[in-house]
């Protein structure tokens, strides 16, 4: 059950200060819509990250919420017409940033008919997973409107792994002068109610909690209202102090957690949005709106008519100027953002962005003289109120040396800006701007670090290209060459069939020869035989010595004798004998 009664234990965070709070003045009045101007400026960077890249063309007509430029990659926004009109220049012009640069913007001429295109509300957000309704929130172009401006569906994206406790709605405002989410939750608490619902749908948060400085009663009460009956929605009160709206002392003050240095707010299971970019992130699902335009808070001592304006972004800040009737001869000094962390502004034609959430127009009286700065008297009081328990003396005394290796080893990069320090000095040192300087040289040398080592990298990758590509047609080469090779090997060597081939063959020819050879010598032999049979044939008496006398048994008969002598072979034989 909700409830702005409850009594839960709020924890403290170390520092803090008291500035004189100057709200009440802008807060006289309810907010009103701005004057539509005849050309809208909008720069492609109004937020964290990558500018967007221009989807439309000069001379092409649009409508309001129509999406001009597409988000670049992940840490970017896209950018929508606020009204519309027609595109009549895409080209650099001077953007509200402390550098003071040019960035690429799309100029729309208005045409006064403020002609929508059409919308596409989600049914019923319940019903839609938290994928889609990030993108949904993601193609809105919605950023933080705390003054970040940090693309919101990334820090609605906590990961699978990552469960959410707690979700903080920040209501706090601490900065003074601005009373833009003052005005809101005073008069639109519902739009931020249901905003509060979606997100914690979108991070399946267990609890949310809205909180709300003390020195905004009727805020508190506004919201309270609305927040009754809703379950697991708390409204908290917090006792004011500066700067308990930067997220990490919020955190602390809501949960007794305490984000780690250079971790993020997810690490602890907690989310903190600001109020107004719920209110986006539910104009954008329930009624299908991008982001096309926020409340501003118009003020300072120059401006005799302070208030909150619903302002069209790209709209000149000199049209606002004028809407709240400001003295511009009495203006000394013109700042984007509060006094403690906001920055001036050095030119009245520049356009309100995402991130501006107040212009101040400051008299010389009330910015007080200008007073000396002295050297550091190490008295400490600027430790005693820092926010982040960081030692800003010794920051001080590195970043202004330039030793930026030393600034860091004092946690330079968690100083939230918050210029408490500088507040607090007793001899006036400017210790903030000692800081951003040597956050920016930092950042120049790492970004020039990151461009050489993307270079080498290029580099390195080139020669790899070129040797793989030597190496693939190295491959192709020898590829072509095995088959002539192949056929070249086959020629000068036998196959092993042609070898058992040429084998047989041999051997049959050996067999033919030693056949020939066995019967020449079989006709030979038999030859001879014949020979011999015929010698013994016809030399008996040779071949067996007579005797000189022969013995009776051994004198043939005389048929026998006769028959011999009738032979042929007998006449030789005989011969032979003589
Ligand atoms: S407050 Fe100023 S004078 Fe005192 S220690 Fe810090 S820097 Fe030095
Ligand atoms: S500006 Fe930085 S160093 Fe100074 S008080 Fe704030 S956080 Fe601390």
């Amino acid at each position: 059950m909700s409830s702005c009664s409850t009594p839960k234990k709020l924890w403290d965070f170390h520092g803090g200060i008291h500035p004189e709070q100057n709200k009440l003045q802008s807060t006289m009045e309810p907010s009103a819509r701005a004057r539509m101007p005849a050309k809208l400026i909008l720069p492609l960077h109004q937020h964290i990250g990558a500018a967007a890249e221009p989807i439309v063309e000069v001379g092409e007509r649009v409508f309001k919420g129509q999406k001009i430029a597409s988000a670049d990659g992940y840490v970017s926004a896209s950018v929508h017409a606020p009204t519309s009109g027609k595109v009549i220049d895409i080209a650099e012009y001077p953007i509200p940033h402390p550098s003071g640069l040019n960035a690429l913007s799309i100029v729309i001429e208005t045409d006064g008919h403020d002609e929508w295109i059409e919308y596409r509300p989600e049914q019923d957000y319940t019903e839609t997973n938290p994928s889609r309704l990030r993108n949904i929130i993601r193609e809105a172009g919605i950023v933080g409107l705390g003054g970040a401006g940090f693309p919101s569906f990334i820090k609605l994206n906590p990961g699978s792994q990552k469960k959410i406790k707690t979700l903080i709605l920040n209501g706090v405002e601490c900065e003074p002068y601005i009373t833009c989410d003052d005005m809101l939750m005073r008069e639109d608490p519902q739009s931020i109610i249901a905003g509060a619902l979606i997100m914690r749908h979108a991070l399946q948060a267990e609890e949310s909690v809205i909180a709300i400085e003390d020195n905004k009663p009727e805020a508190y009460e506004s919201v309270c209202k609305a927040a009754e009956g809703i379950d697991g929605l708390r409204v908290v009160l917090v006792p004011t102090r500066y700067p308990q709206g930067s997220e990490k002392q919020l955190i602390q003050v809501i949960t007794g957690k305490e984000v780690p240095s250079n971790g993020l707010a997810l690490s602890i299971g907690v989310v903190c949005h600001n109020v107004s970019t719920a209110a986006a992130i539910y104009r954008a699902i329930h009624l299908g709106q991008p982001l096309v335009s926020r409340l501003i808070t118009i003020t300072g001592a120059a401006v005799k008519r302070p208030r909150n304006l619903e302002v069209l972004f790209g709209t000149p800040i000199e049209e606002l100027l004028q809407q709240c009737d400001v003295a511009s001869d009495q203006i000394e000094r013109l700042v984007m953002g509060g006094p403690m962390m906001g920055f001036a502004l050095h030119d009245t034609s520049l356009p309100v962005i995402k991130t501006t959430n107040c212009i101040i127009a400051a008299t010389h009286k009330e910015l007080g003289l200008e007073q000396p700065v002295m050297p550091c008297i190490r008295c400490g009081a600027c430790a005693d109120v820092c926010p982040v328990k960081l030692l800003p003396q010794q920051l001080y005394w590195h970043s202004r040396a330039k030793e930026f290796d030393k600034a860091q080893e004092y946690d330079l990069f968690d100083c939230i800006e918050c210029g408490c320090c500088s507040y607090v000095c007793p001899s006036n040192i400017p210790l903030v701007q000692f800081y951003r300087f040597a956050k920016g040289a930092i950042w120049t040398q790492e970004q020039e670090l990151k461009k050489s080592d993307q270079a080498r990298e290029r580099h390195e990758f080139r020669q790899m290209r070129i040797e793989r590509e030597k190496r693939e047609r190295e491959a192709k080469r020898a590829k072509k060459r095995a088959p002539r090779a192949k056929r070249t090997a086959t020629a000068k060597a036998p196959s092993v069939d042609g070898a058992k081939m040429a084998e047989k063959m041999r051997d049959e020819a050996m067999s033919q020869r030693d056949s020939a050879v066995d019967a020449r010598k079989a006709e030979i032999q038999a030859a001879v035989a014949r020979v011999q049979a015929k010698k013994k044939s016809a030399a008996p008496k040779t071949e067996k010595a007579a005797p000189i006398t022969p013995a009776p048994s051994d004198v043939p008969a005389k048929s026998d004798v006769d028959k011999k002598n009738d032979s042929p072979a007998a006449s030789d034989n005989h011969e032979q004998v003589q």
